[in-house]
């Protein structure tokens, strides 16, 4: 077997263990047996606290403490081939000459949304703030009030504007707001206006909001760009997976938004990427600001969105882990729980609640199966679940351990069953 671990990494887990020994008032050295678990502990830890593949089984699809989107194979392997080679990421093929990078994915991603150019940059959250950067910079945004969202993980729309040097105006009321307040916002200062996409909330009861053509409209006769932070960026219709119908990428361009921004790991169920998709013109106003270069994407990134929207060109989406999950019938659920349940003692098949996460979507649930374990301390169970080998990542329901058989990949029910007869 290959080692876990270096010389010098025991070498310091000794030195902690023995330095904690000498502290003034530590009570007397403990056996050598226990100072050698101690070491073994600090190393366990160590080996924690590295990058290491989980087994989600909350039930939450695009879960961003555990990585959001898995990667389709086609996606994998693109990105093993690039790795283990040399590549054109910045080489001309046909011309002979040096390329661009940027231009990789621009065909792929302009046939799927019906825009003029692309550009890929490092996140949304990159995409916006490159969008400020080049448009609005000393300049103000126009912004309903009632889209002013803080997706979490520190993306909150206002302080990026900020970061961005741009002055924010905010328009309308919480919950209603109408063109005229847009058009009464306009000044000569004005370089934006701006839709961005309430991802994790939602305003009920009387609410009032201005149609993106609309907006549009008024940008086209006051002379300014309309750009939109779409957040998740669906390219199919998630409705038919039985989650509440998403605005398409393809509809913010075919409505005249200039310019379109989204994640490649919330619904695309891509690597991290910020994509920005409109005309010509902004675009490649984008592609020459200085701040590219610090924003830019690696070859891995390429590869892996080149495969992923490469699936959607073909209708081969399901192909992709985000869609097979949410494609995964009910009987075909029900039949491996049954495999759960006769190689788990005390376990039973339970409905559940699955839910898309990814800060999109965040209310409605997916009805899915899972499986519970009687245990008589969920706490402890979860724990152990999560620092052996596989890693689970179960939840807690009605006090007992929950395993959703949505968010297990069939592929790994092997490693999870085995796991359990080991323990
Ligand atoms: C998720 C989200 C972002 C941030 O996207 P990242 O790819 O995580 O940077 C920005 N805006 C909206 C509306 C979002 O939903």
């Amino acid at each position: 077997m290959e080692p876990l671990f270096g010389r010098e990494q025991v070498k310091r887990s000794v030195a902690a263990v023995l330095e904690a020994l000498r502290e003034p008032g530590a009570a007397d050295p403990p056996p050598f047996e226990t100072l050698v678990q101690a070491v073994c502990g600090r190393l366990h830890v160590a080996k924690m606290n590295t990058l290491l593949p989980v087994v989600n089984a909350t039930g939450v699809l695009l879960h961003t403490n555990l990585g959001r989107a898995p990667l389709a194979v086609d996606a994998l392997n693109a990105m093993a081939a690039i790795g283990r080679s040399y590549s054109n990421l910045e080489y001309d093929l046909t011309a002979g000459g040096r390329g661009s990078r940027y231009a990789r994915t621009t065909d792929l991603l302009c046939t799927l949304t019906g825009a003029q150019d692309a550009l890929v940059v490092n996140n949304c959250a990159a995409a916006v703030l490159l969008m400020i950067d080049t448009f609005a910079k000393g300049r103000e945004v126009v912004v309903a009030r009632s889209q002013l969202v803080e997706i979490g993980g520190g993306f909150r729309l206002p302080d990026v504007l900020r970061r961005g040097g741009a002055h924010l105006v905010e328009v309308g009321a919480t919950n209603k707001t109408y063109l005229d307040d847009f058009e009464r916002a306009l000044s000569p200062q004005s370089s934006l206006l701006m839709r961005s996409h309430a991802s994790n909330f939602r305003i009920a009861g009387f609410t009032r909001d201005v149609a993106p053509r609309e907006l549009v409209e008024l940008g086209r006769r006051v002379g300014l760009p309309v750009v939109e932070d779409l957040g998740s960026g669906a390219l199919v219709d998630l409705a038919v997976y039985g989650l509440p119908r998403e605005r398409l990428v393809q509809e913010a361009i075919a409505e005249g938004i200039d310019l379109v921004a989204f994640s490649g790991d919330k619904v695309l169920g891509g690597p991290q990427a910020g994509i920005i998709v409109g005309s010509r013109t902004l675009v490649a106003r984008m592609r020459n600001n200085p701040l590219i270069r610090a924003l830019r994407v690696d070859k891995f990134t390429i590869a892996a969105l080149a495969e992923t929207l490469r699936l959607y060109a073909t209708q081969r989406h399901e192909e992709i882990p985000f869609f097979a999950m949410l494609a995964a019938g009910e009987p075909a659920l029900r039949e491996r729980a049954r495999r759960y349940c006769s190689a788990i003692p005390g376990s039973s098949m339970v409905e559940t609640i699955a839910y898309a996460g990814g800060g999109t979507l965040p209310e409605q649930g997916l009805p899915s199966i899972g499986v519970a374990l009687d245990f008589v301390s969920p706490g402890a169970l979860l724990e152990r679940l999560r620092t052996n080998t596989p890693r689970i990542i179960a939840r807690v329901h009605e006090g007992r351990v929950l395993l959703d058989l949505r968010t297990i990949a069939p592929w790994e029910d092997d490693f999870v069953l085995a796991a359990f007869a080991s323990a």
